[in-house]
């Protein structure tokens, strides 16, 4: 599975890279980028609640 972020959708609120630090790292520019490709099994939870939480609907989790 594979992380992705929208930046056209992104509103920097900062929760992916707050709450799933294992998954996401914010950049200087304030966007968080993806450190996991492909994603590991154990962090699917983690991956899936991140596409839930961000109020941007900015993150896609694809096969
Ligand atoms: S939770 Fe969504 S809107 Fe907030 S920084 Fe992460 S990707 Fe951007």
């Amino acid at each position: 599975m594979k992380l992705t972020v929208d930046r056209k959708a992104c509103i920097k609120s900062g929760q992916c890279t707050y709450l799933h630090p294992d998954l996401f790292k914010e950049e200087a520019d304030g966007y968080p980028s993806v450190l996991v490709d492909p994603v590991p099994p154990a962090s699917r939870a983690a991956a899936e609640d991140a596409v839930e939480i961000c109020p941007g609907q900015a993150i896609y989790l694809k096969e």
